[in-house]
């Protein structure tokens, strides 16, 4: 069976050491997120995750969820229980305000507790994440009527959050949305259409499940400037907050699907369902675009968390498969051969996925951090340098955290040889399970057209112009020390490439949009990577700090400095590649007719 250790650690690490939380103070919750209180609170979900929900995964996996006649679904065996104990954890409301019955802490402890959630479990992790992300929706755009009505349940999990985006025929594209909705004399709506792909559209672990859907009214808009969102509850709910009778929405099929088989995906039928409106009419894009940023970190989140599961247990088996001898001279004659450990290209794709899971575990709680700012912040400017940040790194976290966290889990199953191919090493469900985050939640080609189209021109470049500005500043202030200055150095040539690429758009996407979707990937990829580059130079430069009283600790910062290094000298470099490539445009990309493929 496949092992999980929170990195616990690490994380606090990075809060303390390289984050220095403790200047948040000022931000409303951070103040309760005293040292004790954060250790605490993630060693305790480290502890739920590693050892609640991680044994569940496998049985999550082959046994999947079930759909009888009536529609009602059936999660595997073992989540009810275990979702009873996330409830009576109050893990759901962490960072929700104190009002709606959360604990108000900062959002980045949220992101934190999701990764270790994801890692071991990501199937079951999606239950308490999507209401996550319709409590986000709700906050934002609700009445206070339907806050006061629904957020204190879903806050303690006791009813669960979905969201209807996607129909048959639109899902990238949702101007075409067919589903519709009819005002009511009294205020409500009746909503009817058909959804697809609902995460969490139905199942047995709450006692009523919230539907967030879009729909247009009637008579509005054609595209995406006639759609509006509603709020759904499968039950009707009274008055007095205790739910009612069926609402006309019920759960029609079952994806069949290559991963994530505890979470159930479903086909959402809505026959003139009783709904309330969130917001304005014709205004529910914008509406779920603003919890977006927060839906998308958690989507990168789950690439990271698969990454850190598969790389753990890659690193085990590296040290107890024996095979062949070290290429430098046997190192454990005593034993029938050696450890593949030993080995260079084993310890390539080990290293690889450390220099990655590390940096982007600093990239997320960094992001993180932007959020809390941007929501928490009473000084406007302070708000406002915050929001770009992260609207800025949002397709960044989504796109890249989720492809390299793919790549890794396929990465680490290679290390495994045959065996990552046997189902019995769970090596092949950390596979499946991380493919679908490439996918929803805006497809990673969407999140490249996100960060290139809109959100590098955004207020004339601020956002974009800001990033390149602390990154340089950070280059120019350390490279004047020599332990930092291998560090800085490449970092400081991949922020060159990301300058040039960025003004290669800039001089030649206007007149030819093609070449800005041409290379929009490879820029979301090479922003990345200095993103992360970057992470690692703070981390680096926290562990030289800690290193002269670090006594038995020293072995663990040094660790960090080979780790740096590594990235530095094996991963960065590409962005001379993407570079490339993005300058080619898209002349070769698009030559050949449709009809030739
Ligand atoms: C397991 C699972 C769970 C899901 N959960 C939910 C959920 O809870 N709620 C929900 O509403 N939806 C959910 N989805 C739907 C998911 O968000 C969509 O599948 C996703 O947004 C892509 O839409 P699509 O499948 O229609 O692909 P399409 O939009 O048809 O896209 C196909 C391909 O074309 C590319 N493409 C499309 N348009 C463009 C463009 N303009 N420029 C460049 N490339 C483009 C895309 O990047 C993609 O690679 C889920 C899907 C799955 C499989």
């Amino acid at each position: 069976m496949p092992i999980y250790k929170a990195p616990v650690d690490e994380a606090l690490f990075l809060l303390n050491d390289v984050f220095h939380i403790d200047r948040y103070g000022n931000l409303p919750g951070f103040a309760d997120a005293s040292p004790d209180v954060i250790e605490a609170v993630l060693r305790e979900a480290g502890k739920y995750s590693e050892q609640v929900i991680a044994p569940l995964n496998r049985i999550g996996d082959t046994e999947g969820c079930t759909r009888a006649s009536d529609g009602s679904v059936t999660t595997p065996a073992g989540f009810k229980d275990a979702y009873k104990q996330l409830v009576d954890g109050g893990w759901i409301g962490i960072s929700v305000p104190e009002e709606f019955g959360g604990q108000g802490l900062p959002a980045t402890m949220t992101a934190i507790v999701n990764e270790y959630l994801c890692s071991a479990n990501m199937a079951f992790a999606m239950y308490p994440g999507l209401t996550q992300g319709a409590i986000a929706a709700l906050l934002a755009h609700a009445a206070p009527e339907l806050k006061q009505k629904y957020l204190p349940k879903m806050v303690t999990g006791e009813w669960t959050g979905t969201m209807n985006l996607t129909e048959p025929h639109c899902g990238t594209d949702l101007g075409l949305l067919r589903a519709k909705a009819v005002k009511q004399a009294d205020g409500s709506y009746k909503i009817s259409g058909t959804k697809i792909f609902i995460s969490a559209g139905e199942h047995d672990l709450a006692h009523n499940i919230i539907h967030l859907v879009l729909a247009r009214i009637e008579g509005a808009p054609t595209g995406t400037k006639g759609i509006s969102l509603f709020v759904v509850p499968k039950f009707m709910v009274g008055d007095d907050g205790t739910p009612g009778a069926r609402n006309g929405v019920s759960c029609g099929s079952l994806e069949e699907k290559m991963g994530i088989h505890g979470n159930a995906t479903c086909v959402m039928n809505y026959d003139g369902a009783v709904g309330w409106l969130v917001g304005e009419e014709n205004r529910g894009l914008p509406a779920m675009f603003t919890m977006m940023n927060e839906a998308r970190l958690g989507v990168g989140i789950q690439g990271l968390a698969q990454s850190e599961v598969a790389y753990q247990n890659a690193a085990r088996y590296a040290k107890e498969r024996l095979q062949g001898r070290a290429i430098s001279g046997v190192k454990f004659p005593d034993k029938a051969a050696d450890p593949i450990i030993v080995h260079p290209d084993v310890r390539r794709m080990l290293m690889t996925m450390r220099a990655f899971n590390e940096a982007a575990r600093a990239l997320v709680i960094w992001t993180a951090l932007q959020g809390d700012i941007a929501h928490r912040s009473e000084d406007a400017k302070q708000r406002q340098t915050a929001d770009d940040a992260m609207g800025l790194l949002t397709p960044v976290v989504k796109g890249v955290l989720t492809d390299t966290g793919f790549a890794n889990t396929v990465m680490a199953q290679q290390v495994f040889g045959g065996h990552g191919y046997i189902a019995e090493h769970g090596m092949e469900q950390f596979v499946r399970d991380a493919r679908i985050a490439q996918i929803y939640e805006g497809a990673n080609g969407i999140q490249a057209l996100d960060l290139v189209g809109r959100k590098l021109g955004k207020d004339g470049g601020r956002a974009l112009m800001a990033f390149l500005n602390e990154v340089g500043v950070y280059i120019k202030e350390q490279g004047a020390d020599e332990k930092m200055k291998p560090l800085v150095t490449p970092l400081g040539v991949a922020l060159g490439h990301l300058q040039q690429a960025s003004m290669w758009f800039m001089q030649n996407a206007m007149a030819k949009p093609d070449n800005a979707g041409a290379g929009a990937t490879d820029y979301m990829h090479m922003f990345g990577l200095v993103a992360l580059g970057y992470m690692w130079c703070r981390i680096a430069a926290a562990a030289q700090t800690k290193l002269p009283d670090a006594n038995g600790a020293a072995a663990h910062y040094n660790a960090k400095l080979v780790t740096a290094r590594f990235f530095m000298e094996r991963m960065l470099p590409e962005t001379a590649a993407h570079l490339a490539r993005i300058q080619s445009g898209a002349a070769s990309m698009m030559e050949l007719p449709a009809e030739a493929f």
